[in-house]
């Protein structure tokens, strides 16, 4: 199948994009690297009468160091990420998850802002982005709003966002060597999206601890007591049980088992980071 017909606006930057969505139609859809969009368009499930282009808006296309912050834009891609073309707000673990989100070809075009909004559940920036406390930077005309990721996720595919806001970029927190990260997947095979998922963040110079359950066929879930859990005090079947009671056991028993890798990673005397 085709897309049904739609009128087409490249944007020069974020203010320009929301300024053209508020102006063509209440339809109208932001596109970036169309990796997620373009098979829903071709199959007829989205339906927009007007698509903005958002992919070379130039305060996305571009990352900078705001001290304590990497601002990404929102149209950097995961091979820019993977290929060190943007700075890495941590010890390299960024480039270590672009470099498993499906293949180079969508790699290429797919972008950290595409992949948040889209939101899909099993998605590795929604999961990884929401375990390293990351926020977006959404842009309504000139106006701009900052999210937390956590609280950006309403639903699976579902977001805070209104028609006419565009993710200009996503800011996130530098973190030093000092600190120790784990990220674990389950996939039917490599560059396949998630069955499950389980992040781990332990940074002693910012006193965080966090634990994320991810790929849960909703947002994602910031384990409560996470030094509890890291401790061993708490059982994980337990844990995942209460943040994911919707799961089917198989589900469950793979997301136990993921939270275990996680956890062990992150607390291993090896090298942080990783996971598969
Ligand atoms: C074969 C295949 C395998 C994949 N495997 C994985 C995987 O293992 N892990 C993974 O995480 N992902 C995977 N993906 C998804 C991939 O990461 C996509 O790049 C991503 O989901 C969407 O990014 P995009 O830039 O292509 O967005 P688009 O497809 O262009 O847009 C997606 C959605 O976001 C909206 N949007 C885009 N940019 C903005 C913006 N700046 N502001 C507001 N709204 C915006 C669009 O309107 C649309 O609703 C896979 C995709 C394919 C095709």
């Amino acid at each position: 199948m085709k897309p049904v017909r739609f009128e087409y606006a490249a944007a020069a930057s974020s203010a320009a994009a929301s300024a053209l969505l508020a102006q063509v139609a209440d339809d109208a859809k932001p596109i970036a690297g169309g990796q997620s969009l373009g098979p829903m368009l071709n199959l007829r499930l989205a339906r927009p009468s007007a698509l903005v282009d958002v992919s070379r808006a130039s305060d996305m296309r571009t990352a900078r160091d705001e001290g304590d912050a990497i601002f990404y834009g929102g149209a950097v891609t995961h091979a820019e990420i993977e290929d060190g073309d943007v700075p890495d707000a941590t010890p390299g673990w960024l480039a270590a998850v672009a470099r498993r989100i499906a293949y180079r070809a969508v790699r290429n075009r797919g972008t950290i802002a595409g992949s948040l909004v889209h939101a899909d559940p099993a998605a590795d920036w929604v999961n990884v982005l929401t375990a390293l406390g990351a926020h977006v930077v959404v842009a309504r005309g000139s106006a701009v709003r900052t999210v937390a990721l956590c609280d950006f996720f309403t639903g699976p595919f579902a977001t805070v966002l209104a028609h006419d806001e565009v993710v200009a970029g996503v800011r996130v927190l530098k973190r030093r060597a000092t600190a120790r990260w784990s990220y674990w997947k389950f996939c039917l095979k490599a560059g396949d999206f998630a069955k499950a998922s389980a992040a781990v963040l332990r940074d002693p110079e910012r006193r965080e601890t966090r634990i994320l359950l991810g790929a849960i066929e909703r947002p994602p879930v910031l384990l409560d007591d996470p030094l509890a859990i890291l401790q061993g005090r708490r059982s994980l079947a337990d844990v995942v049980t209460q943040a994911a009671p919707h799961l089917s056991d198989e589900a469950r028993t793979l997301h136990i088992a993921a939270l275990r890798r996680a956890i062990a990673l992150a607390t291993s005397d090896g090298k942080p980071g990783g996971g598969s």
